[in-house]
């Protein structure tokens, strides 16, 4: 399996090549030549598979170049039963018949967790597989969940260092103090004084400066990223839906010949393009549907045709879907598109030079036929909590409630009563703040607090990794300008 640009001018990577590059050299996003299908024989295998083996078969079709064994080691060090709380990817049935995919259970109580506890492992093996001696330096700008689950996944792994910037104004109380505890010898912490932009600025400037990557050079250092427009980020997600069909299928909740539709809370479109990916590769999937807060840009285009960011930002309590340009979209438009990379990177070009473009009439016709897309605001994602807590006893964090109304909108529009998979991002506790005040009006707890409560009013485990967060040392209290970024970056590499 050989891997190609977007942009359609640079390709015929290995798996371990574009784990190491990132991003093309044009510009595009990797994306491999064809999504490979899985055969009659693994579809009735899978619902006896454990996570891990289910992780290997998925794995193994897209990274070629590894070794069945390289796989197995990555997947048994990423995804064992200490670092998952729970179990990997438990499915909740609630009395409605939606069916909840809890991809939280990993070390940070977020989604992320499923991909980059095995990430690190898939790029040493890389870096292995590709003679690269130098260390990589993961340099990465969280809006909050991304920042704490790189640092857990790459805590301690050799020949690998993790720096992270966090916006000093823009993440929640239990984010920073998650971030500004973490353990490792390898990792760096820096708040940026502004918001998530600033943040995200200060990093691609360091990116694009060729002059610093050569002092790096020096060091026998490089820079690399981890956010999800890295391949590494995106694979590990296709496993996860496989993986939880089959089971459904063996619990007798999916029958032989159903498909099930899958709601998922949307940011950068990196989960609802590996639940695509899955489909695409035969798992019994029906129509992706794409959830989004007030920031509703994905609403529009897959209603319309037109992606349009020329809009207001909004601060929302569902700060991980907080995005204008949903940069894995590339991806799905590249398929969709027969593969015509020129095609994407005009409409990106057009993007970047007018903030819109409108895909073709063939690309909205596959669309049409794959997606629906919703939407919902603060106040709603509110009463979706509150009101699935009294309903169900089941509590939802904020994306997830998005998702949750906007599953609930589909069904009631389309009359469906097909089977429904719920995808849940993060642990309800990790915004414990906003979740008190869906759960009673009057609740005026802030900051760190909100934990305590939110257990008292509702009496649910509270995941290990959040246990202690306020008896633990702060070990990074380093708050730089953005401008500041390269200087503190050499300093921490010394
Ligand atoms: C990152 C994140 C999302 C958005 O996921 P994408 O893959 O970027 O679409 C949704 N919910 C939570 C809790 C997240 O951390």
């Amino acid at each position: 399996m050989k891997y190609n640009s977007t942009k359609g001018r640079d390709g015929g990577y290995s798996a371990s090549q574009v784990m190491i590059k990132g991003i093309a050299d044009d510009g595009g996003l990797f994306v491999p030549e064809s999504i490979p299908a899985l055969t009659a024989e693994e579809r009735a295998k899978l619902p006896h598979m454990s996570y891990q083996e289910a992780a290997n078969c998925v794995l193994s079709k897209y990274l070629t170049d590894f070794t069945p064994m390289e796989i197995a080691e990555c997947v048994d060090a990423a995804y064992s039963e200490s670092a998952f709380d729970g179990g990997i990817a438990p499915v909740v049935s609630l009395k409605n018949g939606v069916q909840v995919l809890e991809l939280w259970h990993g070390p940070t109580s977020a989604f992320k967790d499923m991909a980059l506890q095995l990430m690190p492992h898939l790029l040493v093996t890389s870096l292995r597989k590709q003679g690269v001696t130098d260390t990589a330096v993961i340099l990465v700008a969280t809006s909050g969940d991304t920042g704490k689950a790189a640092l857990a996944g790459f805590q301690d792994v050799p020949g690998v260092r993790v720096a992270v910037f966090y916006p000093e104004e823009g993440v929640s109380a239990v984010q920073k103090r998650q971030m500004t505890t973490q353990k490792g010898g390898n990792v760096a912490v820096a708040g940026i004084r502004g918001n998530f932009d600033d943040a995200q600025t200060a990093v691609k400037q360091i990116f694009a400066d060729t002059e610093f990557a050569s002092k790096l050079r020096e060091k026998d250092l490089f820079l690399t990223s981890a956010n999800s427009i890295n391949w590494g980020r995106l694979v590990p997600q296709v496993v996860y839906y496989v993986y939880t069909c089959a089971q459904l299928q063996r619990r007798g909740v999916l029958k032989a010949d159903e498909t099930i539709d899958v709601c998922v809370p949307t940011g950068n479109f990196g989960n609802i393009l590996a639940a695509y990916y899955a489909k695409q590769m035969g798992a019994p999937i029906g129509r992706l549907v794409c959830a989004s807060n007030c920031n509703n840009v994905l609403t529009d285009f897959i209603e319309t045709g037109t992606y349009n960011r020329n809009r207001a930002f909004s601060k929302t309590i569902s700060p991980s879907m907080d995005i204008l340009i949903s940069s894995n979209l590339e991806r799905l438009l590249y398929t969709l598109s027969g593969e015509d990379g020129a095609q994407i990177a005009a409409y990106m070009q057009q993007l970047a030079e007018t903030g819109q473009y409108a895909v073709s009439a063939e690309i909205k016709t596959q669309l049409d036929a794959l997606f629906t897309a919703g939407f919902c605001d603060d106040k709603a994602t509110l009463q979706e909590i509150g009101h699935v807590w009294r309903e169900q006893h089941y509590l939802l964090d904020p994306h997830t409630a998005v998702a949750s109304a906007v599953l609930r909108q589909y069904q009631a529009a389309s009359g469906r009563s097909a089977p429904a998979l719920l995808v849940a991002t993060a642990n309800p506790y990790k915004f414990a703040a906003d979740v008190m005040c869906a759960l009673s009006d009057a609740s005026a707890v802030t900051g760190l607090e909100a934990i305590a409560a939110l257990q008292a009013a509702t009496n649910l485990p509270l995941p290990a990794g959040l246990r202690d967060l306020a008896a633990l040392p702060i070990l990074h209290r380093d708050v730089i300008d953005p401008k500041d970024g390269e200087a503190w970056l050499l300093q921490k590499l010394q």
